[in-house]
């Protein structure tokens, strides 16, 4: 069988936080986990639901070896249950919350046993999911814990929130992060370019690797300066990016604008040496354009109906303009 899921390096107090919790009989029924995406939240919860379905826990991960342990989380254990979108869907649909109902009104297949329940993200459910979901919440049923994964938490319904208690995750300390990266990429400089392009975030760094994504961004970056030196024309770079996936667009763009920002801030160092061209623009707006991608990011990311080339025309429009009125501030 296969080891058990455990922590990341990087989730080490929030495991301990939860585990002080458990030794003290103070484990709450619903479970929040809030922070950025692709940090490793949702391995977090299911390494605690198996932790918690366990039978003979050590410290920091299930056994591995009692019965519990034999049906895996990801497999087929009876006491566990995983809501998320259905394939090609955004949205958790209504009817896949309803049929918690009836998982937690079930004892449990173990005697005093605990039941499991992740969803993610938690995001992904509308108003009506949302209060179907809290009839569950509110009927704590002895021994079901729920755990909601959430990448913006700041969206859930107000009293989906106030039902959990939350723990936070952050981008995580660097060092564990980069040790993590440099064992999966095999290279330590390499690691440390991958993390700054993916904003600190591990997962995001080692899917840039995965798909290539270095070599993309650099690609979206020419596509950029083209742009400034008016070799193309916002539209026309609308064009060559139209069939990108949104996700991968935005993300470069936010991380981007972050590193820019950094730079105009505090005086750190570009990732790509191309965005000088934009170090004199006002760090206020260069903040501002910052914010408007991380809401259109989690907005696509949450299934938002959006439309992409509307979204992509107006933002290397307003970027094409900014960079003119600062130029022509500069020769006037
Ligand atoms: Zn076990």
């Amino acid at each position: 069988m296969a080891d058990p899921l455990v922590a990341y390096s990087w989730q080490m107090s929030q495991w301990q936080d939860l585990q002080r919790l458990i030794d003290s009989n103070r484990l709450p029924h619903a479970l929040l986990l809030a922070g950025p995406d692709l940090i490793g939240k949702l391995r977090f919860a299911k390494a605690l639901a198996g932790y918690l379905l366990c039978e003979s826990p050590n410290k920091l991960a299930a056994c591995g070896q009692c019965r519990s342990c034999h049906f895996q989380i990801d497999a087929n254990h009876p006491d566990y249950r995983e809501i998320c979108p259905e394939e090609g869907k955004r949205q958790i649909g209504i009817d896949q919350v309803r049929s918690l109902q009836s998982f937690s009104a079930q004892h449990a297949h173990r005697d005093n046993g605990r039941k499991l329940v992740v969803i993610h993200p938690a995001e992904a459910m509308n108003v009506f999911t949302a209060n179907a979901l809290l009839k569950t919440l509110e009927e704590p049923n002895t021994g079901t814990v729920l755990i909601l994964v959430s990448h913006t938490s700041s969206q859930l319904l107000p009293t989906i929130r106030s039902r959990c208690v939350q723990l936070r995750f952050g981008v995580p300390d660097a060092t564990l992060a980069q040790t993590w990266l440099r064992d999966y990429v095999g290279d330590a400089e390499l690691a440390k370019t991958l993390l700054l392009a993916a904003g600190g975030r591990p997962l995001a760094a080692r899917q840039i690797f995965d798909d290539n994504g270095l070599a993309t961004r650099d690609g979206y970056d020419a596509g950029l300066m083209a742009m400034l030196n008016r070799q193309k024309t916002p539209l026309q770079l609308v064009d060559d990016l139209f069939d990108q996936d949104i996700l991968q667009l935005l993300d470069w763009w936010c991380s981007r604008l972050m590193d820019l920002s950094r730079h105009q801030l505090a005086a750190k160092p570009l990732q790509a040496k191309s965005w000088q061209a934009f170090e004199k623009l006002s760090p206020k707006l260069v903040m501002q354009t910052l914010q408007r991608g991380l809401e259109l990011r989690s907005g696509f990311s949450r299934g938002v109906a959006l439309n992409k080339r509307l979204i992509l025309e107006s933002l290397f429009l307003d970027w094409s303009a900014l960079c003119q009125s600062r130029a022509a501030s500069e020769a006037s």
